[in-house]
């Protein structure tokens, strides 16, 4: 099901082979047939889309934009602020309870996803069916019954979590039944929620899960990644963005306000989350918004992985 068809897609691809960087001046594999691709124009070595400025950015983000206005040129804002509304709903909640749980690799210095209670967890439930947590906790199980899960770890649950951007064009696709997939062709929610994660799936050799998708914003695979819970202060420690550097696109106003509020001019939910009562701190900027970014990946952010 989550496999591409469209000769578009870049069929027939060697196993994780990358379609080729934005801005390679070649048509990208990510628009599907027929679908006219979005006016975009080079800024500082970036691929944005016409009419938009851009300033520093968080790279993954801003790539995310890319493959995403180039599918969806049409309702560019409305469908940026949907595609975002689970991290904007997420920053904006992590902000008041000053408990911020993120998705990436240990090492980095931003989350690759925000996460918030209604996030999907590799078990199948969602944070909120697990138990307390708090911006200490490390693991955090799963309160439904029957349920072995012991910690809470996040799996995406939309397409275009992982840059499938084209499932939502297909007039029968139906996105509660989607799953993200192993492998061995198998979904997460088919694989044992513990330990090495195996696939319980009957006659399948498969002895954990390995994602045959790579994450949409650091183009690694899914068992790279943990989900952390922080603090305010715990974030300042180690570098990450927090308070209003948390809002998704914080470094580009356009970007940031659709999200926000679906307008790129509309900055009334952005004046009311810093200014107005119970304001968001205003955090200091996180080091990768203003340095010169060490990604490993300079081109796309849209990496399939073909088996
Ligand atoms: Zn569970
Ligand atoms: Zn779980
Ligand atoms: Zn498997
Ligand atoms: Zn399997
Ligand atoms: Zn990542």
């Amino acid at each position: 099901m989550s496999k591409p068809t469209g000769k578009a897609m870049g069929k027939g691809g060697p196993k994780q082979s990358a379609p080729k960087p934005a801005g390679s001046g070649s048509s990208r594999s990510v628009v599907p047939r027929g679908v006219r691709p979005l006016a975009v124009k080079k800024q500082d070595g970036i691929i944005v889309p016409e009419g938009y400025t851009m300033r520093k950015v968080e790279p993954a983000k801003n790539y995310d934009v890319v493959s995403f206005a180039r599918a969806m040129n049409d309702d560019f804002a409305p469908r940026l602020q949907k595609l975002f509304e689970p991290e904007t709903e997420a920053a904006v909640t992590a902000q008041k309870t000053g408990i911020y749980i993120g998705w990436r690799c240990p090492e980095f210095k931003h989350d690759c996803q925000r996460l918030s209670i209604v996030s999907k967890c590799f078990c199948g439930h969602i944070l909120e069916q697990h138990g307390k947590f708090s911006g200490n906790s490390v693991r955090v199980p799963c309160k439904n019954g029957g349920c072995s899960c012991k910690a809470f770890a996040w799996i995406p649950s939309r397409p275009e979590d992982i840059g499938e951007f084209w499932h939502q064009r297909r007039p029968d696709f139906d996105p509660s039944t989607w799953r993200a997939k192993c492998r061995c062709k198998h979904t997460h929610e088919q694989h044992d929620p513990t330990g090495m994660r195996r696939c319980k799936s009957r006659g399948c050799s498969c002895g954990h899960f390995d994602s045959n998708f790579l994450c949409a914003a650091c183009d690694r695979h899914w068992e790279d990644h943990e989900t952390f819970f922080d603090t305010e202060a715990t974030r300042r420690e180690k570098g990450l963005p927090y308070g209003e550097a948390y809002l998704p696109f914080a470094d580009m106003p356009d970007l940031r306000n659709i999200a926000l509020t679906g307008c790129d001019s509309d900055e009334s939910r952005y004046k009311a989350l810093t200014q107005g009562e119970g304001a968001i701190p205003m955090g200091e900027k996180p080091v990768g918004n203003d340095a010169p970014v060490n990604f490993s990946v300079p081109g796309s952010r849209f990496k399939p992985v073909y088996d």
